[in-house]
């Protein structure tokens, strides 16, 4: 999404993403897009979860305001469209020039939701009608949403705070916010890692729904093995910033072959008493000063000279199974 704070840069790469939903077009190289382009693209067809929904929230805006701020941003000319049919709707097209004027800045705004003379007509306090009925369609669609994802008394919750929910509430607040304008991929960056189990699983199960019913791809950003085997259709594990596997979800539980993959799983605790729980030897390197080569070298029970000298390109071991290990590339 490009929000990586200064100094943190994006050194090298390519972000594709598939922006249409059915992969009729290339996918775009985020890296290479305007700041702007990217402005108008977050919240909108990329949306994130972030870990921690306190964080997330503005504590000072009702819920109904922060889920309706991506409408009244992404989403105005919806929003205009959707309140000129009602008024057409309701037969007053004819019957007062201000009701007619309405109409012209609603259909004025559904074509060209930024344009300069509705900036200006905003300044003129008899005309302000308008921006209320944007909030008001807004603050409703915040209200279907929230029915939505399963909370009940959405009229009730849009007007509290985030002090007034728990943390389960909170944590689908931020998903009603991430998903308000139906994005073709969303993040969740360890979206359930400080709920408790019962609310973990049914953000869990939200999200499976979700994938299905709204959203096309989401990328779940987690440490949690069981989340992974759960919920995952294909992983990529990590160590210190690196990608070191890529399999589909099956292929890498019953054949991880990364030294790290395989030391995380061992590492999950096991049912029987009798086996002591495991744990990798080390220590997570320092990111400014990382290992050279292959960076599990320290850590790694398979490590060879060469892993000390170059990072190991990722190959191709197995179909659609990628792994970034010279132990594991001469086992082939
Ligand atoms: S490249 Fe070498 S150090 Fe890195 S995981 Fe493979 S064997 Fe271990």
């Amino acid at each position: 999404m490009r929000i990586v704070p200064e100094p943190g840069r994006i050194e090298d790469g390519k972000v594709i993403v598939y922006l249409d939903e059915k992969r009729r077009h290339t996918g775009m190289d985020l890296l290479a897009q305007s700041e702007a382009f990217m402005e108008n693209l977050r919240g909108d067809r990329i949306s994130m979860i972030f870990q921690e929904p306190n964080a997330a929230l503005n504590p000072t805006m009702s819920i109904g305001d922060q889920i309706g701020e991506s409408f009244l941003f992404h989403q105005k000319e919806k929003l205009f469209a959707t309140i000129l049919r009602d008024l057409e709707s309701e037969g007053c097209r004819t019957l007062f020039p201000l009701k007619q004027f309405q109409q012209a800045v609603y259909r004025l705004g559904a074509r060209q939701p930024d344009a300069l003379i509705l900036n200006l007509l905003d300044r003129i306090p008899i005309l302000k009608h308008w921006q209320r009925k944007l909030k008001k369609e807004a603050r409703q669609r915040a209200v279907d949403i929230i029915r939505k994802l399963g909370l009940s008394n959405p009229e009730q919750i849009v007007d509290q705070y985030p002090h007034n929910l728990s943390g389960g509430m909170k944590q689908r607040i931020v998903i009603a916010i991430a998903l308000a304008c139906s994005p073709v991929l969303l993040i969740a960056d360890e979206a359930t890692s400080n709920l408790d189990v019962t609310i973990q699983a049914q953000i869990l199960e939200l999200l499976r729904r979700l994938k299905q019913e709204v959203i096309s791809s989401i990328l779940l950003i987690t440490h949690d093995l069981g989340v992974v085997a759960e919920t995952c259709d294909r992983v990529g594990v990590m160590y210190a910033g690196n990608l070191c596997e890529v399999a589909d979800v099956k292929d890498l539980f019953q054949n991880p072959l990364h030294p790290y993959t395989r030391a995380l799983l061992d590492a999950v605790p096991k049912f029987s008493m009798q086996d002591d729980l495991k744990s990798i030897d080390g220590h997570v390197p320092n990111l400014v000063t990382p290992p050279s080569g292959c960076r599990f070298h320290p850590r790694c029970v398979h490590a060879m000279a060469v892993c000390r000298e170059a990072f190991p390109d990722m190959t191709e071991i197995g179909r659609n199974h990628l792994v970034a290990c010279y132990w594991a590339a001469a086992r082939k």
